[in-house]
């Protein structure tokens, strides 16, 4: 989906979000943190995430959509607080206590690790696949060459070959 299909509404609740919680953070810290860049790139089953080094967040506007309200509640500062920890106090553990505290103590938001979305729109397009360590999503052409026996893909962790869910 091209940002410019994102309703304009939306695009500017989720800025005002961004905008909100900096502007609290840099209050309680006493800093002077900049405004990341947001971009509505983020593919895939996950909701958004935060780039260190470009100092930028993507989003993804498939569950953007449909899930406005988490966006704007907790997606966005969840994101938000990865660059701010960064900035804060370097390179630590994504999810650790300095992020917690960044969500909690500073933002203002509960520490979730995970969102729960209805994930079939962003799914449809992809095939469930396990191994032995993790789910795999494989495209329709990957899933289709699999069916047909012509090849099997396997996982670059365990090495073990992708079996599809649905046979499991
Ligand atoms: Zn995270
Ligand atoms: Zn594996």
């Amino acid at each position: 989906m091209k940002t410019s299909r994102l309703p304009i509404a939306i695009q500017q609740a989720v800025m005002r979000s961004l905008r909100e919680n900096l502007a609290r953070a840099n209050l309680k810290l006493d800093r002077h943190y900049p405004e990341p860049k947001l971009v509505y790139q983020q593919r895939g089953t996950a909701a958004g995430t935060a780039w260190l080094d470009s100092y930028e967040i993507r989003l993804n506007p498939v569950l953007l959509l449909e899930n406005q309200r988490a966006f704007i509640d907790e997606v966005v500062p969840h994101e938000l607080a990865h660059l701010l920890v960064w900035k804060h106090f370097g390179r630590v553990a994504p999810h650790g206590k300095e992020w917690r505290w960044m969500m909690e103590s500073v933002l203002g938001v509960p520490a979730r690790r995970t969102h729960q979305f209805e994930l079939e729109s962003v799914r449809s397009n992809t095939f469930p696949y396990r191994c032995k360590c993790q789910q795999h999503q494989l495209t329709v052409r990957r899933h289709n060459r699999v069916m047909r026996g012509e090849v099997t893909y396997r996982c670059i962790k365990c090495g073990e070959p992708l079996i599809a869910e649905t046979s499991l």
